[in-house]
């Protein structure tokens, strides 16, 4: 019988990760089924025994569900106490196991599929979230320059650069602390897009030749994307790669085989 994977999250609907993840098992021949759960809003423990009694292996955690998931688990990896939230579960006779690859997920797409350089550069990561969160020590172990984190509560980006301190240079700022300063990767880690609204960056954020990458995606550019272009910004990049890279990695947790990513990705693309 195939081994059972499931995505929770609340809304679930939209998800692609089912879809994903039927194409990695075809592409590597593993015998798996992967099906989206909506966990209720207050039954998310409840949703995750149920699988687990199902028979469930692993599972595939979502907005808004990933700091309950880092406190349900039994055992953590290092990247997931890091970054104080749970994508990944992993079911066994021990228990349940918490994983994150967002970070992961992150940095193969910006290395693997964009081909930009992070080590010795400047890196501008705006919002100090949970994805920010996820994201400093994947970004910080390719051993950029300096990490700028900006936040529009600045004291939560501060936080955020102490937590980090000691895995590398991590300065943390208010929007407006970032005029006169140009950094070559600039990431949209904020929720912004979803409303529609943009951070507040003053010009000459993007120095020549910046790549500007929003985790949002979607059809055409997004509101981040667009502002970028409209400042003259050349190399941008959507968030559609991180997801099929977050979803490669936990393939690999549970399986142990990396899938190709890039026929998926280059799928969903015209999907
Ligand atoms: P959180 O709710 O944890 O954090 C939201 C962040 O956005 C905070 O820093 C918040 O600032 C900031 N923010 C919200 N609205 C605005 C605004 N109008 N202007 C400026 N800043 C704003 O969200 P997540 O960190 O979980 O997610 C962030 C984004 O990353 C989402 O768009 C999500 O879809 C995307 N994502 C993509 C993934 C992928 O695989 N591509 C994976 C994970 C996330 P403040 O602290 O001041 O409130």
């Amino acid at each position: 019988m195939a081994d059972r994977y499931c995505v929770f999250g609340n809304p679930i609907g939209h998800s692609k990760s089912p879809a994903i993840h039927t194409r990695f098992a075809q592409l590597t021949g593993e015998d798996i089924v992967y099906e989206a759960r909506l966990a209720p809003l207050d039954g998310f423990a409840a949703a995750v025994r149920d699988f687990i009694a199902e028979g469930g292996r692993g599972a595939n955690v979502t907005v808004p569900f990933k700091e309950e998931a880092f406190r349900l688990c039994d055992r953590l990896t290092p990247r997931a106490q890091l970054a104080g939230a749970v994508n990944t579960l992993s079911f066994d006779d021990k228990g349940v196991l918490g994983d994150n690859t967002d970070g992961a997920g992150l940095v193969r797409d910006l290395l693997d599929n964009l081909q930009a350089a992070l080590t010795d550069r400047r890196i501008l990561l705006l919002g100090a979230g949970g994805a920010a969160r996820g994201a400093l020590g994947p970004l910080l172990a390719e051993q950029p320059a300096q990490i700028v984190i900006a936040n529009r509560t600045a004291a939560k980006a501060e936080a955020l650069a102490g937590h980090f301190a000691s895995l590398g240079a991590v300065g943390a700022c208010g929007y407006a602390a970032l005029a006169g300063r140009g950094f070559d990767v600039v990431i949209n880690a904020t929720s912004a897009s979803l409303g529609g609204d943009v951070p507040p960056l003053p010009p000459g954020v993007f120095a020549s030749g910046a790549l500007a990458y929003d985790m949002m995606y979607g059809k055409g550019d997004t509101p981040f994307l667009a502002l970028a272009r409209a400042q003259g910004v050349a190399r941008l990049s959507d968030g559609l790669g991180m997801l099929v890279g977050q979803a490669a990695e936990a393939f690999f947790v549970w399986r142990g085989l990396r899938p190709p990513t890039q026929t998926v990705l280059a799928a969903l693309r015209i999907s």
